[in-house]
């Protein structure tokens, strides 16, 4: 990553990470939490493409409860960068990575009899009582007990004395949208759940079952913790969840311009030549392309250049782009493009990304490729 050259950014493509905007978003959010609900910060996938190590220091800073993360390679690269704050893993674990959660005190979510037994021999062994989060799947149908089978599961927590049962769980299958109905069902699993735990007296200290979704739109679900993914990120997982002022995009996709030509008409751009010029046509070339994460898309999508949008033509290739700039007169050598963000009065979301894969957001954040370096705005 450090070259003995360097130019900053490290090429004229990049992505920008505005980490002021995350301490904000970070700030909303726990404003519009009751004083009962913390919240943890889940960073998988390198923090959805944000940076993961970024990310969560400033979510520690922030006061997350936990950090999330799903796999121990990723919670690894988080210790190994000085992160302190209690690590939460979701996603269901080998029974060889156990010495890795004992090791790097990585908290897993589990919900069989043989991962307690494992984890709990290797814990007694270490004369430690180390702390599980039981996950309950109530209708999402992945990981996690069913929750009508919890009950014979959670009976039998206390063979294993060496785990802490510190945490319950579950998460939902649809909170973001209108229609609430099978959400609703959830809850009421999992509250069943929670009320025969309590009748045996078993007390989970961390309850949660919100994603953003549910942070939003289901504050009857807020329970002891949330989990906020997207939404820190300032993005909203739907259209038509609740909207909070003050929450902004922190992602940012900018180029510099790399080079100018004027088309004859007749002349045609990029491989298959899927574009031809009608008229006398002014073409920039913008040096990112599919290898870096952008939609393979052709004569589709606009970039901002001078606060103006300006039309991709052509098709996009592995490390180019071609778009318009005919309407936009001013363009020079070496301007700065945005392709995710805002310029001027201009904005492309990363929902505007996504439809152009044909995908969600979630999907769009996380294609930005490594090979795009990340600048942090602090
Ligand atoms: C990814 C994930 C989240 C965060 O979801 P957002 O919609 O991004 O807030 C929460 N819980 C679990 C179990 C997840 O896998």
């Amino acid at each position: 990553m450090t070259s003995k050259f360097p130019v900053n950014p490290r090429r004229g493509a990049w992505v920008e990470i505005h980490l002021p905007a995350l301490r904000q978003n970070l700030d909303v959010i726990k404003a519009a939490l009751p004083s009962t609900s913390g919240f943890i910060s889940v960073l998988k996938d390198d923090a959805y493409g944000h940076g993961a190590l970024e990310v969560a220091k400033i979510a520690a800073e922030k006061g997350a409860a936990f950090l999330a993360l799903v796999t121990v390679d990723e919670a690894i690269e988080l210790r190994e960068g000085g992160i302190k704050s209690p690590i939460l893993l979701l996603g269901e674990r080998q029974p060889e990575e156990f010495e890795a959660c004992l090791h790097y005190d990585l908290t897993p979510s589990l919900a069989t009899i043989e991962s307690f037994t494992r984890l709990n021999q290797l814990a007694a062994a270490q004369n430690r009582q180390f702390p599980v989060h039981v996950k309950i799947d109530t209708g999402m149908s992945r990981y996690g007990v069913k929750w009508d089978e919890a009950p014979a599961l959670l009976a039998r927590c206390n063979e294993f004395p060496a785990l802490q049962f510190e945490g319950i769980m579950s998460h939902f299958a649809m909170s973001d949208e209108l229609d609430k109905t099978f959400a609703l069902t959830q809850l009421d699993r999992f509250k069943t759940v929670l009320q025969w735990a309590e009748s045996t007296h078993l007390h989970f200290k961390w309850r949660h079952i919100c994603n953003s979704g549910g942070f939003l739109d289901l504050p009857q679900a807020h329970f002891d913790l949330v989990r906020i993914g997207i939404a820190g990120l300032g993005v909203y997982p739907s259209k038509v969840c609740r909207r909070l002022h003050g929450l902004e995009p922190i992602m940012s996709v900018k180029a510099r311009v790399a080079f100018l030509k004027d088309l004859r008409p007749g002349e045609t751009v990029g491989y298959g030549m899927r574009y031809k010029a009608e008229t006398q046509r002014r073409i920039a070339v913008i040096p990112i392309g599919y290898g870096d994460g952008f939609p393979r898309v052709r004569n589709q999508g606009e970039v901002l250049i001078h606060g103006k949008r300006a039309p991709l033509v052509g098709g996009v290739s592995m490390d180019a782009i071609t778009v318009d700039v005919t309407d936009i007169p001013e363009t020079q050598m070496w301007d700065e493009v945005t392709l995710l963000g805002k310029q001027g009065g201009e904005e492309i979301t990363i929902h505007d990304i996504a439809a152009l894969r044909n995908s969600v957001s979630y999907d769009a954040m996380v294609s930005w490729k490594p090979r795009l370096p990340r600048i942090f705005i602090i």
